[in-house]
């Protein structure tokens, strides 16, 4: 049965192939867009572009950009392009940057979510024989559902234990056979810490891959992962507002995610100018959905920042793939005039030797921008005296230094003081936000 989800005539289809589709279905979905929803009508009309003049992907630098903030605005269902009879499912962003926002999918529309879903689980050698653990959380939020749409299509055995209750998750893994996992990688650093903590060997368990996504993670995390939990952990990535996770989908090669062309388009531009970008450079992520029929959004800002690639991967895949996201352009912190992403900090400490649980704290004391790194120390650290202590955390400062090119304090903080997060975490405080805000 998986067999049918290696969609090879989709998946490795030739370049010429890929392109056709992309300008068939751009065409179509720029009609529907158009003849449905005001945003869009209006918006052409302003740039002076009717759908007439949107022949191929090259018309596609005419059209608009979409935000955030056109679905704050139109909120609930301004810019659903179907009548709501046709909606047979809602989901709402779990709301990480303000107000949550809401999308509907038609039947069809979940069905082509199942589908990539399943070349997700398929790519990672999920079939039939699978059990797929899906503790991403079920709800509103799109993570549960859409690993869980896959799972059934392949024919898995689905099992919806949902995030939270750890000690649950550990007793579902180790009675039902677990043998993909689906959660945020933070969680899955933790499933791993509460089976040390336990004394689970992850080699008793079933588990061959974990499916991961819908935060910013590392390399380093990645292969405390797979050490930790005996697999192969492999990144997925989505955002409600294309459709959820698998919009594009890591490969057996571990070296970025395919992009599934069929259903979206991606750009990457100039953030500042709006400028298409050539692949292999860096930039903001923007996609077009070709195939959705409610929420079919065009030239969607992401602000997520990234780079695509065309190179030849060695899956036999045709689809480019997309470098893990660094984090959100939103993200990205400026302190005393230098971009930092917290993803560089993870870096650093992870490879340092310590675990995945911090938290950054931005500040501004007398006009000047502070940054704290609280980590926890390693249980061997811990035992050390107060001196070695303040020599681990200056190691650590002088690293930041030189990766980060700006001074940051370390703090280490006691094993297990960090709070661990069950969905996304949350690891930055800016206070100079908090600040603004009032
Ligand atoms: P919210 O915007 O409220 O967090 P979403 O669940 O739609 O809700 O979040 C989508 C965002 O999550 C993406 O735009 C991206 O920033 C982040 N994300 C998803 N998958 C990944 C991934 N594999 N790596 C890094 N970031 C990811
Ligand atoms: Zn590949």
């Amino acid at each position: 049965m998986a067999k049918r989800y290696w969609q090879e005539e989709i998946e490795c289809a030739s370049r010429e192939q890929i392109t056709q589709w992309q300008n068939e279905r751009l065409v179509k979905t720029v009609k529907h867009v158009y003849d449905n929803v005001e945003l869009y009508r209006k918006r052409m009309d302003e740039a002076g572009v009717k759908p007439e003049d949107i022949k191929s992907i090259d018309d596609l630098k005419k059209l608009p950009f979409t935000y955030k903030q056109d679905l704050r605005d139109e909120y609930p269902y301004g810019l659903f392009a179907t009548p709501l009879k046709d909606v047979v499912r809602l989901h709402a962003s779990s709301g990480t940057t303000g107000k949550q926002i809401v999308v509907g999918y038609t039947r069809n529309d979940l069905d082509i979510w199942d589908d990539i879903a399943a070349r997700q689980l398929y790519a990672v050698g999920a079939d039939e024989n699978d059990f797929v653990h899906v503790s991403y959380g079920y709800g509103l939020f799109t993570g549960g559902f859409g690993l869980h749409g896959g799972a059934t299509k392949i024919g898995a055995t689905a099992i919806p234990v949902s995030s939270g209750n750890t000690d649950r998750q550990v007793t579902i893994l180790q009675d039902f056979g677990s043998s993909v996992l689906c959660c945020t990688p933070s969680y899955a650093m933790y499933i791993a810490e509460t089976l040390e903590k336990k004394g689970i060997d992850p080699k008793t368990l079933n588990l061959k891959a974990g499916i991961f996504g819908a935060e910013p993670w590392t390399e380093e995390m990645r292969r405390q992962i797979e050490e930790k939990l005996n697999i192969k952990a492999y990144d997925v990535y989505g955002l409600t507002e294309i459709m959820g996770p698998c919009v594009s989908y890591e490969c057996e090669a571990q070296s970025g995610m395919h992009v599934n062309e069929d259903h979206f388009i991606i750009e990457i531009i100039n953030p500042e100018t709006g400028e298409p970008l050539p692949y292999g450079e860096k930039g903001e992520i923007v996609f077009t959905c070709i195939t959705k029929e409610c929420c079919p959004f065009i030239r969607y800002r992401t602000r997520d920042i990234g780079v695509v690639t065309n190179e030849k991967c060695s899956c036999g895949r045709t689809f480019v793939k997309m470098t893990k996201p660094q984090g959100r352009s939103d993200d990205m912190l400026i302190i005393r005039g230098v971009n930092v992403f917290p993803s560089q900090i993870e870096t650093v400490l992870l490879k340092m030797g310590y675990s995945p649980n911090y938290k950054i704290f931005v500040d501004r004391v007398n006009n000047t921008d502070t940054l704290l790194v609280q980590v926890e120390m390693t249980e061997a650290i811990f035992s050390d005296t107060v001196t070695k202590i303040k020599e681990h955390e200056k190691a650590l400062e002088a690293e930041l230094r030189s990766l980060l090119g700006i001074g940051a304090d370390v703090q280490l903080v006691a094993p297990n003081s960090i709070e661990r997060s069950m969905g996304k975490a949350v690891r930055v405080v800016d206070k100079r936000k908090l600040i603004d805000v009032k």
